[in-house]
């Protein structure tokens, strides 16, 4: 039986980075999260802190103590050499460039010692892309999480026809430690399950609106009522900010360039982004 995995690197403290490695010191395991320098890392402590409020307002049964006790079991640093030289796992949340990836799975594959494991959380590229990269493709694989993780607790996760299955099942195992319902996929997919359902989902949406069929609001009625789920499309559109959605439709076909040029002038430049900004197809206070 492998030992679990307790020591964590997480590799970009920016939205999703700083989620990681807080839910997994939240649940105990010691945590390493890396940027780029210390300038970054000041509003990295401010992001943890404000997760630490987050967790105590919105996870049951959190208290202030565990909360301070999560961060006491994070450490930040932007010396990358000395954020992996002992960690049992890195998890890899750097911005969704190729190359930057790549280039930075091959800085620690020479700095990390032989028994790390090595996780992307890209959404949109294949691990494929990036195994060779790594110098250890074996031990290699994607743990792909979703915004607000101590919410929404999905974890896919996704290996090659390289990843060894004992890894493979040592991160499912550390999944489920952090309080992930870990997902686990046969073989590559882009955008795992949950985007392969979700991108053609808002696309529809989007085409019934843009298109004049039908309003926001009343496509959102529809789909709660006839099928029972908590929320429409275009609710889901403002929970993730519209930026996100737009940047996938702007590169896709003719179709879905107009179906982002309507997202743009009707809502973007109108600086209606979703809740974050207070205002996309709804309004929020
Ligand atoms: P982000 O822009 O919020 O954060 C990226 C962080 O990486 C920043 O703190 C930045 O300073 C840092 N960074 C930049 N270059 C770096 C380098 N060379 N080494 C280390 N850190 C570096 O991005 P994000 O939204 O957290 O996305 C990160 C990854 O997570 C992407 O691959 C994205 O596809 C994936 N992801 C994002 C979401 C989401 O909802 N935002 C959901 C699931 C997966």
């Amino acid at each position: 039986m492998s030992t679990p995995i307790s020591t964590v690197t997480v590799l970009g403290t920016g939205v999703l980075g700083s989620q990681i490695a807080f839910q997994s010191a939240f649940k105990g395991c010691i945590v390493t999260a890396y940027d780029i320098n210390d300038d970054v890392l000041v509003g990295a402590r401010k992001r943890f802190d404000a997760l630490a409020d987050t967790y105590a307002r919105e996870v049951a049964g959190a208290t202030q103590d565990d909360c301070r006790a999560a961060l006491d079991r994070l450490t930040l640093t932007s010396d990358l050499a000395a954020a992996v030289n002992d960690a049992d796992l890195v998890i890899e949340a750097i911005p969704e460039i190729v190359d930057l990836k790549r280039e930075t799975f091959a800085k620690i594959g020479d700095f990390a010692p032989a028994k790390t494991i090595f996780a992307t959380n890209s959404s949109t590229l294949l691990p494929s892309e990036l195994k060779d990269a790594t110098g250890r493709p074996d031990r290699f694989l994607a743990l792909h999480f979703a915004n607000r993780v101590w919410q929404f607790n999905t974890a896919e996760i996704m290996g090659t026809t390289d990843t060894d299955p004992d890894v493979y099942q040592r991160v499912v195992e550390f999944a489920k430690g952090i309080g992930m319902i870990p997902i686990e996929l046969h073989k590559e997919k882009a955008g795992y399950v949950l985007n392969s359902l979700l991108v053609p989902f808002l696309h529809a949406a989007a085409e019934l609106a843009a298109g004049g069929y039908a309003d926001p609001a009343d496509v959102d009625t529809t789909w709660r009522i006839a099928t029972g789920a908590p929320l429409g499309p275009f609710q889901i559109y403002d929970i993730i900010g519209l930026n996100t959605p737009y940047n996938i439709m702007v590169h896709g076909d003719a179709e879905s360039q107009q179906l982002a040029a309507w997202l743009k002038t009707n809502y973007i430049d109108q600086g209606k982004l979703g809740i974050e900004s207070g205002e996309g197809f709804y309004k929020y206070r």
